[in-house]
Parts: structure tokens; C-alpha cells; sequence
């Protein structure tokens, strides 16, 4: 028999109405925590859509991202510390990013999208993937892992080679996918 739970965010548990075991707690946060993330609706930095900008959703690459994490992870780079939050018991929220890049209103929404079990992510040109002439969005955000409508995150990696820009009327723009 399956119990149903009013446990469908990791800030209901100690809240839910009925009287629960501690494994029953253990399996419903199992359940919660399986969930695909899908990608939130806006760039976390700029707040817009990934159809105002184009390109992909970029969760994380080398100096900027955002993950849960079962341990507390601090400091690091003096430059790029990593700060860590506190959603429960068991989890962090681990941001990384240039020092004081992480004031506390994006803090707080950064724990507002997880709690509603999606992914924060940035767009190509808040995440620095543009065109070193146009300052347009790069064909691929390479070395960058990328979150897609269904909550799949894969990782692009670096090619070796200039993938041009997304700007026809830039030298460097380059058509995809031919
Ligand atoms: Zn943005
Ligand atoms: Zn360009």
C-alpha cells in the first residue's frame, strides 16, 4: 500500500500533517530528490527568456554555476569562492562565481527555484558566451554543461575550433548545423 504524503517539497518535511516514520520521511525525500529539475523560466542574471535571447541554457561551466551538494563546500579561489546554502537537513546549495557576484536577492532566488524543483540557469551573454567582435551569442556555449526543456543537462565540449557567432551580419558569423 503506498502512503500519500503532503511532502512535495523539501520544506514540507516537519510540516506535513500526518504522523510519520522517519524511513517513511527518508523515502518520501528520495522521491522528491529523483525529480527531474526542469530549467526555471528566466536567466537568473538578466531575467529573460531563452527565446528573447537564443541559444542554450547554461547551469554551470567553469567559474559560474549552481549545484546541490550533500556537503558544505566554502572558499576555494579567493576570487571565485564557493558559498554554500543551506535548504535542509541533508543539502546545500552550492553557488560558484566571481567574488560578490552572489548578493542576497539572488541568493534567495536561487533557493526559491530549487525548493520548486527546477534549475536556475544563465543565458549565453550573462554566462559570457558571445562573440568576442558582436558581443552576439555564440553558435554552441562550449565547456559549458546546458539544461533543456525537459530538465536533461548535457555538457558541450570545447571543439578546438572557432564555432562562429549567430549574427549574419558579423564577420565571424558562422551558419549551424550544415
Ligand atoms: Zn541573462
Ligand atoms: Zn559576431
Amino acid at each position: 500500500m503506498e502512503n500519500k504524503f503532503h511532502i512535495n517539497h523539501p520544506e514540507d518535511i516537519g510540516i506535513q500533517k500526518q504522523k510519520v516514520s522517519a524511513e517513511d520521511i527518508r523515502a518520501a525525500k528520495a522521491k522528491i530528490e529523483k525529480k527531474k529539475r526542469k530549467p526555471s523560466s528566466h536567466c537568473l542574471f538578466c531575467k529573460k527568456s531563452v527565446d528573447e535571447i537564443g541559444g542554450k541554457r547554461v547551469v554551470a561551466q567553469k567559474t559560474l554555476g549552481t549545484y546541490i551538494s550533500k556537503t558544505y563546500r566554502g572558499g576555494g579561489d579567493p576570487d571565485f569562492p564557493d558559498l554554500s546554502i543551506k535548504i535542509d537537513d541533508a543539502n546545500y546549495i552550492v553557488l560558484c562565481g566571481k567574488k560578490g557576484i552572489w548578493t542576497d536577492e539572488l541568493i534567495d532566488k536561487v533557493k526559491e527555484i530549487y525548493l520548486n524543483i527546477e534549475c536556475p540557469w544563465f543565458c549565453q551573454k550573462c554566462a559570457g558566451k558571445t562573440c568576442h567582435i558582436c558581443g552576439e551569442i555564440l553558435n554552441n556555449p562550449i565547456g559549458s554543461d546546458v539544461i533543456y526543456d525537459d530538465g536533461c543537462v548535457l555538457h558541450v565540449a570545447a571543439l578546438g575550433y572557432n564555432l562562429g557567432c549567430m549574427n549574419d551580419a558579423c564577420e565571424n558569423y558562422k551558419k549551424w548545423g550544415e
